[in-house]
């Protein structure tokens, strides 16, 4: 196996990708090096922690026609992993390239590529009828190259077409699954980033994602900007590459994690990279443009490469849904695509780890969060642990992680288990943003017993929790519920819940919370319900 996964978050991970020339760290950025243009080198970027880079097929001919290199490691003057694309974006934008599938075959092996890229045929914005010529067309070269390729050592990546057309993604990737490729990539989201259609993006990543193999990395075609890749390594996306860092300083747009600025409207450096550190805004607008432009491209991968680390760090540490939350609120084309992703809730769950180290506990602030990973799974836990509450009274008590809760539901349980004859009669249970209900015996394990939440909750926040809790009641049917309601946080939400879907249900309510009153009117309300039986 050439993938070794390390950790993960969500869909996301951190993996080893190994090459005849090093292991490539992932999820990783190739930068595109173009030979022909000497305004940035490998050598310029090699100690911004960059260890593998990108450089087209076409170029490689060129070369050895002109200069007889016949490495392109020679080419770029890099011993480390090189990949070569094989002439698809030049299809995409130009309609043709001159080019055979297996001249690019037979060529990237010549010279030497790593990781090399079948000649797929990109379907941009054209028809149905003619995407799906061209998603077969693919499939045809993939297959091909089963019989064309002679060197097992190098990586061979099987690009998914078919986009925008899901069926037709979906088809592809399910194609090309049958066939052994070492990486799987999708294709032709350019133009849909062009678009700044971040949305179908998401949509596009995520057909592919359900079919392809999930021990194989997935690297996203020219997906560049450091505003968006957490949110497409969140969904697993591994690998990516991008001219952008160049193209953007050619156009003195400057990168930042939240967004591009021109040159011309920045008063201050938001960055501390040595390029930032060291000139001033007006300074690069006073410099000719060869020496500027090569300082902008080298800010713009000091840019990739820290987002990059910010997204290990989050993977590490199990925050990646706080952080992809965080940055989809860079741009408003970008928060939709946020709230897309939150609807593959079930996708995510499933990949995402069961335990995670979470340095600081998990955070949650708003609506948005019930659809993390730990609190869907926390749901269908629930369905298991709480079918014994049939024709039971439940006490629902709002829970707070301080010391004083903890010893008023101490002294409730004692006063329960003396009311409650074979101690079956009465149970107390915890609710909660975002949880919703918490039994006594899962309060405690992980992420029960780690997460911060903020007391004030928006309307939606409240309206999910309690029609959660209303679900649940009807679900299994209690005899009575005995509420003890936290008005200042709730007001009648879990109240009106609770009323909803159980016959019997009496309610205290309460300002300050967990007093020696409430205990024994809590007690008194139970003792009255469990008689009246
Ligand atoms: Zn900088």
């Amino acid at each position: 196996m050439s993938f070794e996964v390390l950790d993960k978050d969500l869909a996301g991970r951190i993996g080893r990708l190994k090459t005849r020339r090093g292991v490539i760290e992932t999820p990783y950025l190739f930068p595109v090096i173009n030979p022909f243009d000497t305004t940035i080198t490998v050598k310029d970027i090699e100690g911004l922690g960059f260890n593998a880079f990108i450089t087209n097929i076409l170029h490689v001919r060129r070369a050895l026609q002109e200069r007889k290199v016949i490495d392109v490691h020679d080419l770029l003057g890099f011993p480390g992993p090189v990949m070569t694309d094989s002439g698809a974006y030049q299809l995409l934008v130009y309609g043709e390239v001159d080019i055979t599938p297996e001249e690019a075959v037979v060529l990237q092996e010549r010279c030497g590529s790593d990781i090399a890229v079948i000649l797929d045929y990109p379907t941009g914005t054209t028809s149905y009828d003619e995407a799906l010529r061209r998603v077969n067309e693919t499939i045809e070269r993939a297959r091909a190259l089963q019989q064309i390729k002679s060197d097992e050592t190098v990586l061979w990546v099987g690009p998914v077409q078919g986009a925008p057309y899901i069926d037709l993604v979906q088809y592809c990737a399910k194609q090309l699954s049958t066939l052994d490729f070492d990486i799987y990539a999708i294709g032709s989201p350019t133009t849909i980033m062009e678009a700044y259609n971040y949305e179908s993006l998401v949509n596009i990543v995520y057909a592919s994602k359900t079919i392809l193999p999930l021990g194989k990395p997935v690297h996203l075609f020219g997906a560049g900007h450091p505003m968006m890749l957490s949110l497409a390594v969140a969904l697993g996306c591994d690998l990516f590459d991008s001219a952008s860092y160049i193209l953007y300083a050619k156009e003195n747009r400057y990168m930042t994690p939240y967004g591009t600025y021109r040159l011309q409207d920045l008063g201050y450096f938001p960055c501390s990279c040595p390029i930032c550190s060291k000139h001033s805004p007006q300074e690069l607008k006073e410099m000719p443009s060869n020496p500027r432009v090569k300082l902008i491209a080298l800010h713009n991968l000091y840019v990739l490469a820290s987002e990059l680390k910010r997204i290990k760090q989050s993977i590490k540490e199990g925050s990646l849904w706080e952080y992809v939350s965080m940055r989809s609120r860079a741009h408003p084309r970008l928060f939709p695509a946020f709230l897309r992703f939150r609807e593959y809730k079930s996708f995510l769950e499933r990949l995402d780890p069961r335990t995670k180290p979470s340095l600081s506990g998990l955070f949650f602030y708003d609506f948005h969060d019930v659809f993390r990973p730990e609190v869907v799974r926390h749901i269908k836990k629930l369905k298991n642990c709480l079918s014994g509450l049939r024709g039971r009274t439940l006490i629902l008590v709002p829970r707070k992680d301080t010391p004083t809760f903890r010893s008023f539901v101490e002294g409730l349980i004692k006063k329960v288990d003396e009311m409650s004859k074979d101690g079956k009669e009465i149970k107390v249970l915890f609710y909660d943003y975002p949880f919703s209900l918490i039994p006594i015996e899962l309060d405690g394990f992980f992420p029960l017993s780690q997460y911060e939440a903020p007391y004030e909750l928006d309307p939606l926040s409240k309206a999910y929790v309690s029609s959660r809790v209303a679900k649940l009641l009807r679900i299994f049917e209690p005899r009575a519920v005995l509420l003890y309601n936290d008005v200042e946080r709730w007001g009648k939400y879990v109240e009106i819940a609770c009323r909803k879907s159980c016959r019997v249900v009496k309610v205290l309510r309460s300002r300050e919370l967990y007093t020696p009153e409430d205990l024994e009117n809590l007690s008194r309300l139970a003792r009255e319900l469990v008689e009246g039986q």
